[in-house]
């Protein structure tokens, strides 16, 4: 097969050219067609693949659940890939605060930029303070009363409430579980062939992702440059060094803690593991949506790296919903960045309770675009930095939404890859020409 002909070099080129037509349209003045008429296109692939994450998160983890047969195997493993969650979340956060430590992005913007930044963006800030405070007014016991659902419909009906949707899901596998089975199989067999369905949907949709990376892209780049190329060039430039610090604590954190688990719980190399899962990293990095990507997320992780599926089926879908390595490096190094740029030094006091906080807000945020800015509010105030300063990190969000979605993805495959290893369910690499 041509090299073109594959589907990741053809996601790759839809990037790019929806990058130039971005571009193009900012300069000819052709933004209004691009977000009238390009825009839509990103949106239908984008909304195609949310609506099968609900149906794919209940089907996956309920197939999951009750093929692990008995209890202790399930709190098991559980127990193992919440703690591998944690723990990588915990070095991300640690990684993201030396970063921005050492660089020091936040004392290289320009007086006239931070203000003009603040003013312009402020009103934009409003509503997402009230979001995060519904969060952040909660004491652990109400969080983890909010993770009940009273209506189940009600969670499923909307994407933000994942966490509410796997509880249930897992409370139906606990009960699969627990009944005799021979009873239970007709409901198993349900969800098997739901499972098989979702999957073969995910195929059809993939085959129209490179048009979907295309629009998506070029809206993106609309929305950052509007007609104003040169002033948008100014803010990125000063923004520059800030991106620069996420996308250097990003890449840290992939090449010395994904290489290290591998190192502890499997023998894989990084560059097959990335070689398998490609598809997947690029379409959480131009859908910023880790719930979207996970059907693929969970095709390449079984199918190319040979991750036993009742371990794929349980890992994954809970890793999209509480497992954010990129989001709570971003968060750390925003929260610092924001306080350098408003002149406050934060003691190391104040950068441990960073840690504690972002760990929190990144199993907070739902794997939908955006969502990481929205409780970064929780970051802030936990250290006293006026939320405000989102203003002026709000122009860039978008790119390092997408940076960070990829490095969310790739965790969560990597989590999977040593859980299955541990529990002897890893299987051979696999590389095939298509997704
Ligand atoms: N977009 C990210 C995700 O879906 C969440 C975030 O905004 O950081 O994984």
């Amino acid at each position: 097969m041509k090299w073109y002909k594959k589907l990741h070099w053809q996601i790759i080129i839809g990037m790019i050219l929806g990058l130039f037509w971005g571009l193009f349209s900012g300069i000819v003045g052709l933004t209004d067609f691009t977000s009238s008429y390009v825009r839509p296109v990103g949106t239908i692939f984008i909304d195609l693949l949310k609506l099968i994450a609900v149906p794919l998160v209940i089907a996956s983890l309920v197939v999951g659940v009750s093929s692990l047969n008995d209890m202790a195997r399930l709190s098991r493993m559980g127990g193992k890939t919440v703690a591998i969650y944690m723990v990588t979340t915990v070095f991300a956060i640690s990684i993201g605060l030396s970063v921005v430590n050492i660089m020091n992005p936040g004392g290289t913007l320009p007086d006239e930029t931070r203000a003009s930044l603040m003013e312009s963006y402020s009103e934009r800030v409003e509503g997402r303070d009230d979001a995060a405070a519904v969060v952040q007014d909660r004491n652990i016991l109400e969080f983890f009363a909010d993770i009940v659902p009273e209506n189940f419909f009600e969670a499923a009906g909307d994407n933000t409430n994942m966490l509410q949707v796997v509880f249930v899901a897992l409370l139906l596998g606990i009960g699969l579980i627990n009944i005799p089975a021979q009873k239970g199989q007709v409901l198993i067999n349900v969800f098997e062939s739901l499972n098989d369905v979702i999957i073969k949907i995910v195929d059809l949709i993939m085959k129209t992702a490179p048009y979907g990376v295309f629009a998506l892209m070029a809206a993106v780049i609309v929305d950052l440059t509007g007609d104003d190329l040169g002033q948008a060039m100014i803010l990125l430039r000063a923004l520059g060094w800030y991106c620069l610090a996420v996308v250097i604590g990003l890449l840290l954190h992939v090449l010395i803690v994904y290489s290290t688990l591998f190192k502890f719980f499997s023998k894989m190399k990084l560059r097959d593991f990335f070689k398998a899962i490609q598809p997947a990293i690029l379409l959480g990095f131009s859908t910023s949506s880790s719930l979207a990507t996970l059907p693929v997320t969970m095709e390449r992780v079984e199918r190319n790296l040979g991750v036993g599926e009742e371990v794929s089926s349980f890992v994954l879908p809970v890793g999209a919903t509480i497992n954010m390595d990129g989001t709570s490096l971003y968060q750390a190094i925003a929260a610092v960045f924001i306080a350098q740029a408003l002149g406050m030094d934060l003691t190391l006091a104040q950068q441990v309770t960073i840690v504690l906080t972002a760990t929190a807000a990144s199993i907070g945020a739902a794997g939908v675009p955006g969502a990481g800015i929205i409780m970064l509010v929780i970051v802030l105030q936990s250290v006293q930095v006026p939320i405000e300063g989102i203003a002026l990190i709000l122009g860039v969000d978008r790119i390092l939404d997408m940076a960070r979605t990829a490095v969310n993805v790739t965790g969560d495959a990597a989590v999977s890859v040593a859980v299955a290893h541990t529990e002897g369910k890893l299987g051979a690499l696999h590389f095939d020409e298509e997704v």
